[in-house]
């Protein structure tokens, strides 16, 4: 990750801002850095900003760097003739380049170019959402004008912000150009929220979401599925689903909980009155949160797209799909106890695979695999097990 320090009177050539974070349905996104930090700071389980004070940018400091961008862009494009890339010549230039700062932006930069959806563009950091609504529409209007290409225009916004926007300044911001609020909810259950720290209630949750919603701005919401522990489990899919039916929003996005070592989610654990549930049983919770949902309210899309999940495959419309993402967690539940847990443990790893793609492994993985699968028999070894690979890939 790079943190530059160019807001003195120096900034180095072809260098932008780029924080920390990004969604993961943004990893071809142009990145803009228009706050630093995060404004809240105290969710328990969120190690990611802790050591550090939050900062909101000079809208010109900003403009600058959406400068740079668009010089980079004219610069990375004389490489690009008769509908070809010059890769060679692109990498000439890249050798050029001499400091860590203008290699990353320059690949951002062509990724942005080249490879996949590459008209967007993320407003940094975790909550650009409580930037005064004049500086965030001037930001937005100018990256319309400079980078012309670009589509969409996202940002984070956390949802007791959301609750406190008026109706008039999030029309004012969908006129500007602010196309989708990504926004982490992790719980719709008011327990579970003042558990963690979240700092917002579910009735903040439903009324920032439906603002955003009935101003025409997409909203992509974050839900942490075990982060209630055993014993809030069932509260938490509930309460959630009701959020869900309340708001619904375009995106809900899956983050199974980890507890994370060295994180303030250690602190409630040793407290005694909070248990991390299995593996297994945070997909039941899962199961339970998806098929609480009123589907007769809500057309968006479950999306489990986080190595974090155990069945990325759960994944659908909300209207029409919940019966069938429904009857494939259960049919990964009916497999033999053997058969689910090779599947865990190759997911674990990092194998991203569908648990009825297990045959694919090379040998040589697959009877690593089964030698753990059958020979560690203790459950909370088994658990500690799978932690492991977890704890390294949040
Ligand atoms: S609001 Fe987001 S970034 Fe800030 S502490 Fe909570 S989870 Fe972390």
């Amino acid at each position: 990750m790079l943190f530059n320090e160019m807001e003195g009177d120096y900034m180095e050539q072809g260098v932008f801002q780029i924080g920390p974070i990004r969604p993961p349905s943004e990893a071809n996104s142009l990145l803009l850095r228009v706050t630093e930090n995060c404004p809240w700071n105290k969710c328990r389980f969120c190690k990611l900003y802790k050591k550090n004070d939050f900062h909101i940018r000079q809208v010109e400091d900003v403009k600058k760097d959406i400068d740079t961008m668009a010089e980079l862009r004219d610069r990375i494009l004389r490489h690009y003739k008769n509908d070809e890339w010059d890769i060679e010549s692109v990498n000439k230039e890249y050798q050029t380049l001499t400091s860590d700062d203008q290699r990353w932006c320059y690949q951002m930069v062509f990724r942005w170019l080249t490879e996949g959806d590459s008209n967007s563009i993320f407003l940094q950091d975790a909550n650009t959402m409580c930037l005064r609504v004049d500086w965030l529409t001037e930001i937005i209007r100018y990256v319309r004008v400079k980078l012309p290409e670009i589509k969409r225009v996202t940002s984070y916004g956390r949802a007791n912000t959301l609750a406190k926007i008026s109706t008039e300044d999030y029309k004012r911001l969908k006129e500007a150009g602010l196309d989708r609020i990504h926004s982490g909810y992790e719980s719709g259950s008011d327990k579970v929220l003042a558990l963690i720290e979240k700092g917002c209630t579910q009735e903040e949750q439903i009324i920032g979401g439906r603002k955003v919603r009935d101003a025409g701005i997409e909203l992509s919401i974050y839900f942490m599925p075990g982060v209630g522990g055993r014993e809030l489990s069932d509260d938490n899919a509930i309460e959630t689903a009701k959020v869900i039916s309340a708001v619904n929003p375009n995106f809900v996005r899956l983050r199974t909980f980890v507890l994370r070592t060295g994180s303030l989610m250690e602190e409630v654990r040793d407290s005694g009155h909070w248990t991390e549930g299995t593996d297994i049983e945070k997909l039941l919770e899962i199961r339970k949160m998806i098929s609480s949902i009123d589907s007769s309210k809500v057309n968006g899309k479950i999306t489990s797209d986080h190595i974090i999940n155990l069945l990325q495959e759960v994944n659908g419309d909300m209207d029409t799909d919940i019966p069938w993402m429904l009857e494939y967690i259960d049919s990964f539940l009916a497999l033999p106890k053997l058969e689910q847990r090779k599947y865990q443990m190759a997911r674990r790893m990092g194998f991203p695979l569908d648990w009825k793609q297990l045959w694919r492994m090379r040998e040589s993985d697959r009877l690593i695999i089964e030698d753990l699968a059958k020979n560690i028999v203790d459950e909370h070894e088994w658990e500690k097990k799978l932690h492991v690979y977890m704890d390294h890939y949040i």
